[in-house]
């Protein structure tokens, strides 16, 4: 199909300004806008041409393209829909409010309303996140009514066309040059009659039910992750198009281990001994204990990244680590003998100012300087 010249579509001349464009628009709009023609494709095929030779005539630059190029200049863009969102914008610039939302257009509401999106909040121990689970769940919901395919109308009969709206299921009241857009009070907006409801959804198309279905929970979901089931939310009323489901991942607080992104941190204990001497331990992981080899002379707080010990991410398949934070313990609950020996062992160190705790000595000659310029 070729496509008649812009100017030519508005009536317009190639050196119309821009306000004779807006004029020219005006007028056209109003004889082919949907919302009057209720549904005679051929005038909606004329509107949609009125409103894309409007749109490119008003932008400046596209105009410019257009004048050089003609349509060429836009067929990338795949026809009109390229133009969006700004052509709206102008409708308003020219009705402004005297006719609000009559000419909104894609603000309409569809006639055909979509059924709701549903939320399943589903909650997760850490090792079901990090592995992944087929989980099955129960959603209380609308579904199509089976006896009348969803039309609502009684199986043999058919829903006939509204009579007040013509279909389109909205009605306009006039008041002298002002007119508003309702919905039809007969069809409720659906442009349908049913006189013979079917008895099982009672006209609605959908009746309620819990429904059961099997979700695969990737491996590596965190909190916040959601998963979309296509069609799987409430059926429309009178056989429009299903919602969407979304299940909302939220993992539950792990008694070790604590995560971020995909790194999972862990504090595991250590005696004083091993500490100073060093040793192997052994550490939690999410497959299993693994060993952890803590060089002499460790202090508390040290932190040990075993690589590859994290989450496998659910997005970039990477997987992150698992780092442990060590804590020296205090022994508790000492023999006599252990005290003993724990005093002998601190008479050898000679106090804190020895060799041995490089760091009690740098604090404590820190505190003695911090007194001796006090008192000078
Ligand atoms: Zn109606
Ligand atoms: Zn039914």
């Amino acid at each position: 199909m070729s496509k008649r010249d812009y100017y030519e579509v508005l009536g317009v001349s190639k050196d119309a300004s821009e306000r004779d464009i807006k004029k020219a628009y005006k007028r056209l709009a109003m004889k082919y806008h949907p919302d009057r023609t209720a549904g005679d494709a051929e005038l909606e095929s004329k509107f949609k041409e009125v409103k894309e030779a409007y749109e490119v005539l008003t932008d400046d630059r596209k105009r410019q393209m257009y004048d050089q190029y003609g349509h060429a200049a836009f067929e990338q863009g795949g026809g009109h829909g390229g133009f969006g969102g700004g052509g709206q914008a102008d409708f308003g610039d020219i009705f402004g409010d005297v006719f609000g939302d009559i000419f909104g257009g894609g603000r309409r509401q569809s006639r055909q309303q979509r059924g709701a999106d549903l939320r399943y909040n589903l909650d997760l121990s850490l090792e079901e996140a990090v592995r992944g689970k087929d989980v099955e769940i129960k959603v209380p919901t609308w579904v199509s009514c089976k006896p009348c395919d969803g039309s609502g109308a009684k199986s043999g009969s058919k829903p006939k066309t509204c009579t007040t709206c013509h279909g389109a299921g909205q009605v306009q009241m006039r008041q002298g040059f002002f007119a508003v857009q309702q919905t039809c009070p007969t069809c409720q907006g659906s442009g349908q009659i049913i006189s013979d409801p079917c008895d099982k959804c009672h006209g609605q198309g959908r009746v309620e039910k819990t429904k059961t279905l099997s979700v695969k929970i990737p491996s590596g979901v965190d909190t916040g992750d959601r998963i979309r089931l296509s069609g799987e939310g409430e059926a429309g009323v009178h056989g429009a198009p299903a919602g969407d489901l979304y299940v909302q991942v939220s993992v539950r607080e792990h008694p070790i281990f604590v995560r971020d992104g995909n790194n999972l941190y862990c504090e595991v204990p250590i005696s004083f001994a091993t500490a100073a001497l060093g040793g192997e331990i052994e550490v939690p992981t999410l497959d299993g204990r693994a060993k952890l080899k803590i060089p002499a002379e460790s202090q508390t707080g040290k932190m040990f990244r075993m690589r590859g010990k994290g989450v496998k991410s659910v997005r970039s398949g990477m997987v992150g680590d698992l780092i442990c934070k060590v804590v020296i313990e205090t022994p508790v609950n000492l023999s006599e003998r252990q005290k003993e020996l724990l005093k002998e062992f601190e008479e050898t160190m000679g106090g804190s100012n020895s060799k041995n705790s490089p760091k009690a000595q740098g604090f404590f000659d820190g505190v003695k300087k911090f007194f001796d310029d006090l008192t000078k």
